[in-house]
């Protein structure tokens, strides 16, 4: 484990406790967003509040205020986002926009939940640079934008985005929206909650209080005629097989579910006990990903360069010539001294041909289909980890951080030897 990092707080101008909270609040988010923070975290301890960020997908601890300042910067967030200052018994979601002296404007959603000393604010930053791009802006090779664009282009069916919590999943999928919003089709999204506003596309929240779950709005916007359905994730039978259904029924469904790999996907949709036949004949493709932190190219360092680093012929292929080679990470003014210039997307895409259909109705377990898609030209996550690795995109112990691999460890250990 690294030690937790401890951020120089000095660098937010302003942050004085002296200043008042709206003001402490709009720095904070501004210079969050320009680190690419994802989380912001204000939350009680026995003495003090402290302020944490989590930054390239790992928490760092920025700051402790004094109490009464922290329940104040507390409550500012709360009432911008609707979420009401005065309730810290009851877990509350808010979203809001923070707009700073020069007129810039950050978009967050905020969730609280009360702990032993108080309670835990979280302000999820959306990243604009990421979410509101293109497919190009998820950091996926040109393959690998061919290969996602290739199952959006089809007309129906269900494209499926996996992985654990945190891994980008809905970032890709608004970024396919984007991708498929020009204007020529109908999309309705069925979301819990709602991330942020996409032009021109009907956004629709799931409201459990008022009896509105995914299945019965699917049901009302399939009468709406869309072309395009994105179904926040599945997590029950009920929208499993509500997301089967719609997917069968002429329009192109997105939807996220949790799986550790493409195959478990598959393997998951079964367990809420879709019909394989089914599912086999809806399902086009299940991009399984994780967030993987990219070097700085402006600072990272290349420690060695050999044809041996590489011992996968999938990977062999993959890196077409180029000589594979380790980097290492250095840190500079550009990277906040962190070696590392943002998270993007690490990707495993399966997309269901005629062998993989017939192995889901035959019931073949996960194994079996994963190998039938390696096969068939699919890379798996560990593959495509080396891919990036060996070609400077990040280094083998970032790597190896994410995915468990014996052919990572080995070149984690050679960058260990080397540095
Ligand atoms: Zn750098």
């Amino acid at each position: 484990m690294n030690k937790p990092a401890i951020v120089e707080f000095t660098e937010i101008e302003g942050e004085m406790e002296h200043a008042p909270p709206e003001v402490y609040a709009a720095h904070l988010i501004e210079w969050a967003a320009e680190r690419r923070v994802s989380d912001i975290f204000i939350s009680d301890d026995q003495r003090s509040v402290r302020v944490s960020v989590r930054r390239l997908g790992r928490v760092e601890l920025v700051r402790r205020l004094a109490r009464d300042y922290g329940t104040k910067l507390q409550g500012h967030f709360r009432v911008i986002s609707g979420a009401g200052a005065g309730d810290a018994i009851h877990p509350a979601d808010g979203r809001g926009v923070v707009t700073t002296e020069e007129g810039k404007e950050y978009d967050f959603r905020l969730s609280t939940i009360p702990t032993l000393f108080g309670q835990d604010v979280t302000v999820r930053l959306f990243d604009s640079k990421r979410g509101n791009g293109g497919i190009e802006s998820l950091g996926l090779d040109d393959c690998e934008v061919a290969s996602l664009k290739q199952l959006l282009d089809q007309p129906s069916g269900l494209l499926l985005v996996s992985g654990p919590v945190a891994s980008g999943k809905t970032c890709t999928l608004y970024s396919s929206l984007h991708y498929l919003n020009d204007g020529t089709l109908k999309i309705h999204t069925i979301e819990d909650p709602i991330e942020y506003p996409i032009r021109g596309v009907q956004q629709t929240q799931v409201n459990l209080r008022a009896r509105l779950d995914f299945s019965e709005l699917l049901t009302a916007v399939l009468r709406h005629s869309p072309d395009v359905i994105m179904i926040g994730e599945i997590r029950d039978a009920r929208s499993a097989a509500t997301a089967v259904r719609a997917g069968a029924s002429g329009q192109l469904v997105l939807a996220t579910v949790h799986a550790d790999s493409a195959a478990q996907a598959i393997n998951t949709m079964l367990q809420y006990d879709t019909n394989p036949t089914f599912l086999a004949r809806t399902l086009i493709g299940v991009v399984n990903q994780r967030l993987i932190s990219k070097l700085c190219v402006d600072c990272r360092k290349e420690i060695w360069a050999a044809d041996d680093l590489c011992r996968n012929d999938r990977v062999w292929r993959k890196l077409d010539g180029v000589q594979p080679k380790l980097y290492r990470k250095v840190g500079c003014a550009k990277c906040f001294e962190t070696g590392f210039s943002s998270l993007t997307c690490l990707p495993e895409i399966m997309c269901i041909d005629r062998d993989i259909e017939q192995a889901i109705i035959h019931g073949e377990d996960p194994g079996q289909i994963e190998q039938i898609a390696l096969d068939h030209g699919m890379l798996s996550l560990a593959d495509a980890a080396q891919v990036r690795v060996l070609r400077g995109d990040t280094t083998a112990t970032e790597a190896c951080r994410v995915i468990e691999h014996p052919d990572l460890s080995y070149l984690a250990a050679k960058e260990r030897e080397l540095l």
